[in-house]
C-alpha cells in the first residue's frame, strides 16, 4: 500500500507519523461491508528511538485499546462495519493535546478533543480557548449534536493544507504559521483565523453534510462516482457558516467578518466562469472538473464552494427579507437536521425538491422558485450588492490598489520575492 501522500485523504507513515484512512489500508470484502470490523495498529519498535514515549498517542474518533509489550505499543480499534470503519482516520506519533468540554441544550456533556502534531510553538492555551468558544457557539445554535464525543486531529507543516469531515472528528493539515502565537493579538492574525476557519468548517460538516447529506451519499457505493447538484447547498452553506460563526461566537470582531466575507466577493467577481457554469452544474460535475482543475477553469467554470458561500449570504438575506425578519439560512439548516433526528440511522439524504419543501416552510416557495432559477441553475450576477444595502452595509471597490496590477483577459498575476531555496 502507498504510504506517502501528505494530505488528509489517504495514508502517510515516515519516522515521525503513522497516519491513515482505512480506505486506503483496508479493502472492503463483498457482501460483509456491514460486518463488525476489528483493527490492530501494531507500532514498530524501530518507530520508538528517540521519541518521547509520554507524548506518544493515538488520535482517533474511535475508542482505542491500548496494550504496551515487549517494547512494543498496539492498539485495537472496533467498528460495526467497513463503511463505519472509514469514517475514522487515525495518527499514531508525538503529539500536543488538550480536553474540553462542551454543553448541548440539555446540559449534557459533550467531550472533545484536540491533538496537534508536528512541528510547531502554537499557544495551546489560546488555541483551547478559542477552539472552545466556536464549538460552544454550533451547540447553542444547533440545540445538540450527533455525536457524543468529537476529536480534532490536526499535523502542523510548513505549506499543506487541507480538512477532511468525519461524523465525529476531522483530520486537518495546517501551515504552522496559522497556528496561534505566544503573543497572538486579541484579534487573531489573518493566518490564524484562516485555520480557525478551518476547524469552524469541518466541524459544521458533522451536521451538515455526515448527518444531512445529498440523498445519493446515503447508501454509498464506493465503486463508483456519486453525482449531485447540492454539493453547493453542503459546502457552500459550510463556507458561508464557517466565517459567521467565528464572529457569532465572538473569537473574530465584525470588521475582521467582513474582511473574509470581502475576500468571498473578490474571488466570485475575480472569476470569469462565473457566467458559463452554473453552481448547480459545478456541483454535478466536480469529479471532472473542480477535482481535476486545469489552466482554464477559472474561465469556465465556478467553485460551488466560493460562489455557494455567497449564495448561502443571498438566501440567508433573501430569507431575512422575504419573512420580515423572522427567518435565516440558520432556520433551514436546523429544520432539515431536526428531520434526520427523527429517522431511525439518525441521517437523512435530501434532493433539490427538498431543498424547495423546507425553505418554502420559511419564505413564499415562488421566491425560493425563482432565486434557485437565477442564482442556482442560472448564471445571473448574484445581488449581493443591493441585498447587503439593504442590511446596511455598503460595498467599495478599491480599483485604485489594484490599477497598476490590472491585466487583461481575467489573468492574475501575484508578486512574491524570489526565493533563495528555489534558486539554490
Ligand atoms: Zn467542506
Amino acid at each position: 500500500m502507498y504510504c506517502y501522500d501528505l494530505s488528509v485523504r489517504t495514508a502517510y507513515v515516515d519516522q515521525q507519523r503513522l497516519y491513515g484512512n482505512f480506505t486506503s489500508l483496508t479493502l472492503a470484502v463483498e457482501g460483509q461491508e456491514h460486518r463488525a470490523v476489528q483493527a490492530s495498529l501494531a507500532v514498530p519498535a524501530a518507530f520508538l528511538a528517540g521519541k518521547d514515549e509520554s507524548r506518544l498517542l493515538l488520535a482517533c474518533g474511535l475508542e482505542s485499546t491500548h496494550l504496551r509489550l515487549d517494547g512494543q505499543h498496539s492498539y485495537g480499534l472496533q467498528a460495526s462495519s467497513y463503511h463505519d470503519l472509514i469514517d475514522y482516520p487515525f495518527e499514531i506519533a508525538e503529539q500536543d493535546k488538550f480536553d474540553f468540554i462542551i454543553q448541548d441544550s440539555t446540559h449534557q456533556t459533550l467531550h472533545h478533543r484536540f491533538y496537534l502534531s508536528g512541528k510547531h510553538s502554537a499557544n495551546m492555551g489560546r488555541l483551547q480557548q478559542d477552539i472552545t468558544q466556536i464549538c460552544q457557539c454550533y451547540l447553542d445554535w444547533l440545540g445538540d449534536a450527533p455525536f457524543n464525543d468529537y476529536t480534532f486531529m490536526t499535523f502542523a507543516s510548513g505549506q499543506d493544507y487541507g480538512g477532511l469531515e468525519h461524523i465525529n472528528s476531522t483530520s486537518l493539515i495546517t501551515p504552522r504559521r496559522d497556528l496561534p502565537t505566544l503573543d497572538e493579538p486579541k484579534i487573531p492574525s489573518t493566518d490564524y483565523q484562516r485555520f480557525l476557519g478551518l476547524c469552524s468548517h469541518e466541524y459544521f460538516h458533522s451536521w451538515w453534510v455526515k448527518t444531512v447529506r445529498p440523498d445519493v451519499m446515503l447508501d454509498v457505493d464506493l465503486r463508483r462516482e456519486a453525482f449531485t447538484p447540492l454539493l453547493w447547498v453542503f459546502e457552500g452553506f459550510t463556507s458561508y457558516i464557517d466565517d459567521f460563526m467565528l464572529q457569532a461566537s465572538g473569537v473574530i470582531d465584525k470588521p475582521s467578518y467582513l474582511k473574509l466575507l470581502a475576500e468571498q466577493i473578490n474571488r466570485y467577481y475575480q472569476t470569469a466562469g462565473r457566467a458559463y457554469q452554473s453552481i448547480a452544474e459545478s456541483s454535478f460535475d466536480a469529479w471532472i472538473k473542480l477535482y481535476r482543475n486545469d489552466e482554464n477553469t477559472g474561465n469556465a467554470g465556478i467553485s460551488y464552494y466560493n460562489k455557494g458561500a455567497l449564495v448561502a449570504l443571498c438566501l440567508d438575506l433573501t430569507l431575512l427579507q422575504k419573512s420580515n425578519g423572522r427567518y435565516r439560512l440558520f432556520d433551514v439548516v436546523k429544520a432539515f437536521y431536526t428531520q434526520a433526528k427523527q429517522n431511525d440511522n439518525k441521517r437523512i439524504g435530501i434532493n433539490s425538491a427538498d431543498m424547495g419543501t423546507v425553505i418554502g416552510q420559511f419564505m413564499p416557495i415562488e421566491d425560493w422558485e425563482d432565486f434557485e432559477y437565477r442564482y442556482v441553475n442560472g448564471v445571473e450576477e448574484l445581488p449581493i450588492e443591493a441585498l447587503l444595502a439593504a442590511n446596511g452595509i455598503s460595498m467599495h471597490s478599491n480599483s485604485k490598489e489594484t490599477a497598476d496590477k490590472h491585466v487583461p483577459w481575467g489573468m492574475r498575476c501575484t508578486e512574491t520575492p524570489l526565493d533563495s531555496k528555489s534558486i539554490a
